[in-house]
């Protein structure tokens, strides 16, 4: 079957018999646009494996189905094949998902491969399956927000004069090396595969190439020296960045790694090995290119200690590298601490989670006026105008035009509302699709990532990843989803995510209201639940109903 992945379809011209399910054709599409997909050939969106639909027929059956399902239907996705229509009601979802998940004692990544070599499942990772990936942009402004915590915490607000060592510029990665210099430091990004780093560099992301360790740290040196922002993107294996550095006593100020560690097999290359070796390894030898691949990061690991020890922040970034060091016998492998725990969870206990919309006309000007509606509903939150500000200058769109602001709790639906407006009166071109990563407050069960170190210990109960998606699913999101194994890997992490639609009509608007809150809110209860005390406070001034707290 030849399918052209040509992104998706703009204007106001509909394929299907209505706007929730345009979106989700479009959003699909756009998953698969090759501005937007790391591999959109093989149906692969970002995140190692983490694919859009499980093979090019299912694609093709999805295509088919969202063409003609009912405004009262609802399409059911099991791992990315489309699997049954049901009737239900105007405002019922218009398609469930659920990817990847298996029953817990099958959840590993043996099982995994195996069933998904007989067709019968796919990886979702987590904005792949559901259809709300935005590119590298999607994860900017999080990264963005983490490096501004480290800064706060450890360098007195900026990273102005410091040199941040990373790796992995993959469709997530790649935002490390711009949110690092948008807060004023160098970085030094190492990926194995050139055409990543290129990529990077196409898009703004990145400002420099080189194959030379010394040229990096020359380069970086000199812009840290200066005090001026500087990202460097060296094609390299990180283990072997990494041993240099410690044999070199080179000073780096920060340190972490968005490598694809959670999928030893397809995500991450062992180090002793160039790209071209390692790829026939793995085609010939699958299960020794994962004993030297998980051999590898327990080296990478121990790196990242031993800087640690050096006075190095360090921490993980959701990757799961410490798990499996761990397994491979590195004792203190969760020695340096998560980014969650370290900087993202306080954010959480306001409900706040990275919240996106894309623009369904594909005029970039309707985003440039979302853009302004956040500086109308937002003055006072210098923080988010800073950013709307930056994105505007340094984002290059990929595929439909998109943005993503962390709001949170009674934001959300604020600018939910304001958008639906405007698609109401005829500002905006055509309608907005409304969405969240699955990395959010109240969706995730990832004990290694969002969910480690709860102060309750709460870590891997799963049942708020499933309330999430059921409360979604009775307030009418437009399609919601419900995944396994996404950020860490099978066996880490169950979560789901939500899209609405916001075409102008009243039946949106309701919708919108529902989904707004219960979603966001989801953050606070899991959090208050757990004994934040911040969560707690916050939930008793915003009203949010908690039984056992009233
Ligand atoms: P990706 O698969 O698109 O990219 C991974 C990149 O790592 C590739 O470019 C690959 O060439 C490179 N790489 C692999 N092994 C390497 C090595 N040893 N040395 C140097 N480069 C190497 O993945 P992605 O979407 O960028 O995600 C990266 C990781 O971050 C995943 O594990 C993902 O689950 C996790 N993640 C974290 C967050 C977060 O907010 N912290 C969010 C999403 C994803």
């Amino acid at each position: 079957m030849t399918l052209k992945f040509t992104g998706a379809k703009r204007g106001t011209e509909l394929e299907c018999k209505g706007w929730e399910q345009e979106a989700a054709l479009r959003m699909l599409m756009n998953n698969l646009d090759p501005e937007v997909a790391e591999k959109p050939e093989d149906l692969i969106v970002y995140g190692g494996i983490g694919k859009a639909a499980r093979n090019k027929e299912a694609l093709d059956g999805i295509i088919r189905s969202l063409k003609s399902l009912e405004g009262d239907e609802t399409l059911l996705i099991q791992s990315g094949k489309p699997v049954g229509i049901f009737k239900t009601h105007e405002h019922a979802p218009r398609v469930l998902l659920s990817n990847s998940v298996l029953v817990p004692k099958w959840a590993d990544w043996e099982n995994f491969h195996e069933l998904d070599q007989k067709g019968l499942t796919m990886y979702g990772q987590m904005t792949a399956g559901s259809w709300i990936y935005i590119g590298t942009q999607g994860i900017l402004q999080g990264t963005y927000e983490t490096f501004s915590a480290v800064a706060k915490e450890h360098f007195g607000g900026s990273l102005k004069g410091t040199i941040t060592l990373t790796a992995g510029l993959g469709g997530m990665g790649g935002a490390q090396p711009l949110a690092v210099t948008m807060n004023g430091g160098v970085v030094i990004a190492a990926d194995s595969d050139q055409s990543r780093i290129e990529k990077r560099l196409e898009t703004k992301y990145c400002d420099r190439l080189t194959h030379s360790f010394d040229e990096a740290v020359q380069w970086a040196e000199e812009a840290k020296a200066e005090g001026r922002p500087l990202s460097i993107g060296l094609v390299a294996n990180a283990v072997d960045v990494l041993q240099e550095v410690l044999a070199r006593k080179i000073k780096i100020d920060v340190l972490t790694d968005q490598t694809s560690a959670h999928d030893p097999l397809n995500g991450y290359f062992p180090h002793g090995m160039t790209v071209d070796e390692a790829l026939q390894l793995k085609q010939d030898h699958p299960d020794l290119y994962v004993q030297k691949s998980k051999a590898s990061m327990a080296e990478h690991v121990r790196c990242m200690i031993e800087l640690q020890k050096r006075g190095t922040i360090v921490f993980d970034y959701g990757n799961n590298i410490r798990q499996v060091a761990k397994d491979e016998g590195v004792k203190d492998a969760f020695a340096f601490p998560g980014f969650v725990p370290a900087y993202i969870r306080p954010l959480f206990c306001e409900g706040k989670g990275p919240f996106r919309w894309a623009a369904l006309s594909g005029d970039p000007a309707d985003i440039h006026r979302t853009d302004e509606l956040i500086k109308e509903l937002f003055p006072e939150n210098e923080a988010l105008l800073r950013w709307i500000d930056m994105a505007h200058e340094h984002v290059a769109f990929q595929g439909l035009p998109a943005r993503i602001c962390w709001l949170g709790y009674g934001e959300r639906v604020k600018m939910g509302l304001a958008i639906n407006e405007l698609v109401r009166t005829g500002e905006l071109k055509a309608p907005v699709v409304i969405g969240r990563d699955h990395l959010d407050c109240g969706s995730v069960a990832s004990p290694n990532r969002e969910t480690e170190a709860m102060k309750d210990g709460s870590d891997a109960i799963g049942d708020w990843a499933v309330l999430n998606a059921l409360v979604n699913t009775s307030a009418g999101a437009s399609w919601v989803s419900f995944h396994h194994g996404g950020g860490v890997g099978m066996g880490y992490s169950l979560h789901s995510g939500m899209v609405v639609v916001a075409d102008g009509t009243e039946t949106a608007k309701k919708k919108l209201e529902r989904v707004l809150v219960s979603d966001p809110g989801m953050g606070i209860i899991r959090h208050a639940d757990a004994g934040y005390a911040e969560a707690q406070e916050f939930a008793k001034e915003h009203n949010v109903r908690i039984p056992m707290q009233e």
